[in-house]
């Protein structure tokens, strides 16, 4: 009864974020109401495995008693402490310190925002203000990759290359371009990876030749593996090559590790994987494991001290109320003792056997292409393994698998072109992995069933 209250008001007041406001109305919420470890309970009462960590966020699982405790005594010491007029937290230097210890090379100063769409907008902001104090204000492209997600700032959303974010928002800007994505299944020029590497490389340079030179680009930004556009993993060598070129064009390169690091992948940053030193990296959600919102944008050193010098004594004008909000950086600094202290550990090995599970259904007659790294994993669906052909869109992938796999007891994302999402959190048990998969395997059997799909079948 209180869910379907709940529903009502919700339908009536509460707008969701990235939905179709229409279909929301006529579907209605689903209630969540618990979660404890890798497991979430819903307004029915139903147990269910979840295999997307919320929105790849909660990383160290839910219900984690040194969280809640940590949040709690910051609460009651120190509700909050602004970063303005030279004030500040222990929680929230501690935890700067800490990350910059955690980070790669000269990743050395960190800006705290709310969550992934402030990030990815102060560091643009903190790039025109770099350039500018080099005295190369001409610098003012950003480049970055189809399907590519940066958030939905006003700024960011325009350097996502996804349509929804930009029909009808104005976006991208003049100064926002793209190059093809290194999609490895569906690139035109094959599977080859030296080949992918090679055509990306080619294309960052065409790109910024029609931009009239390196001379007028600011920054090439980009995720170590693209989340949103369908996790989509590139060949091993790629970034490194694509860090090297923007080195040689004297271009920034920028890593968005909002979904990719804090042991998403395996160890805390995702470039680690490549001996990777981008100029920035952008990062939140397994930053706080969605226990309360938190982003963080790393500086190198060399970026920090020009950016210093060129204001001087004057204010660098750029804050939020919210930077660096003690509570959250108290449920940072408990939620890194737990992935320092054996939740990186298990989640590599969670993400092997991850990894091995889902790649042991592709010789389901629907599996056309399954990928990932450590706990970050996708199945792509096709009707015919050759031409690789999508599902139809009349089998409506992203409601009709999400709804199955809620029936079988697993949370995933079911993205609207056919593939499935899983971003487990790193607690999992080896038995919270091959539920994923068991139960991955009867929705793909349920999902044969379909008469839509039996139709498209070849
Ligand atoms: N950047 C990337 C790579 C993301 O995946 C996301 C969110 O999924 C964002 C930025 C935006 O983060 P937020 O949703 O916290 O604003």
């Amino acid at each position: 009864m209180l869910a379907n209250s709940l529903v009502e008001l919700d339908r009536n007041h509460l707008i969701h974020p990235v939905a179709s406001w229409r279909g929301h109305e006529q579907a209605g919420m689903r209630l969540l109401t618990h979660g404890q470890g890798a497991w979430v309970r819903d307004g029915e009462g139903r147990e269910l495995i979840d295999g997307f960590a919320g929105l790849w966020c909660v990383n160290a699982g839910y219900g984690q008693p040194s969280v809640v405790e940590a949040a709690t005594r910051q609460m009651t010491e120190l509700c909050y402490a602004t970063g303005y007029f030279g004030l500040g937290s222990e929680p929230a230097v501690r935890l700067a310190a800490r990350l910059a210890e955690a980070a790669p090379g000269d990743l050395d100063h960190v800006y705290f925002t709310l969550g992934g769409s402030d990030a990815v907008d102060s560091t643009i902001r903190f790039v025109r203000y770099y350039w500018h104090a080099r005295g190369l204000p001409q610098k003012q492209h950003f480049i970055s990759v189809e399907q590519g997600y940066h958030g939905s700032s006003t700024a960011g959303a325009g350097l996502t290359a996804l349509s929804a974010f930009h029909e009808g928002f104005g976006v991208p800007y003049d100064w926002q371009h793209r190059i093809p994505t290194h999609d490895l299944y569906r690139n035109p020029v094959g599977d080859d990876p030296q080949a992918v590497i090679e055509a990306s490389r080619s294309a960052l340079m065409a790109k910024v030749e029609d931009l009239g030179g390196a001379e007028h680009v600011a920054a090439f930004y980009v995720e170590p593996i693209q989340g949103s556009g369908g996790i989509l993993v590139p060949p091993a060598g790629w970034m490194a090559a694509m860090r090297e070129l923007c080195a040689e064009l004297d271009i920034l390169f920028i890593a968005d590790e909002v979904i990719t690091a804090f042991g998403r992948t395996g160890p805390l940053f995702a470039c680690a994987d490549e001996g990777i030193v981008p100029d920035f990296i952008t990062t939140a959600k397994g930053l706080t494991s969605g226990y309360v919102p938190m982003g963080a944008v790393f500086m190198s050193d060399h970026v920090y001290q020009v950016i210093a010098d060129g204001a001087g004594q004057a204010a660098v004008g750029h804050g939020q109320t919210y930077s660096a909000h003690p509570v959250s950086a108290a449920v940072g600094l408990a939620v890194l003792d737990l992935y320092q202290g054996g939740l990186l550990e298990n989640g590599r090995i969670m993400g092997e056997r991850l990894q091995a599970g889902l790649a042991s259904l592709s010789d389901h007659p629907l599996v056309g292409d399954v990928r990932g790294r450590g706990m970050l994993a996708a199945i792509e669906l096709v009707t015919d393994k050759k031409t690789k052909a999508r599902i139809p869109a009349a089998a409506q992938p992203a409601t009709r698998i999400f709804d199955r796999a809620w029936d079988q007891g697993l949370v995933l994302r079911a993205f609207g072109w056919g593939v499935l999402g899983y971003a487990p959190p790193l607690c999992c048990t080896t038995d919270d992995i091959d539920q994923i998969v068991a139960r991955t395997k009867k929705v793909l059997d349920l999902t044969l069933d379909d008469p839509d799909i039996r139709a498209a079948l070849r």
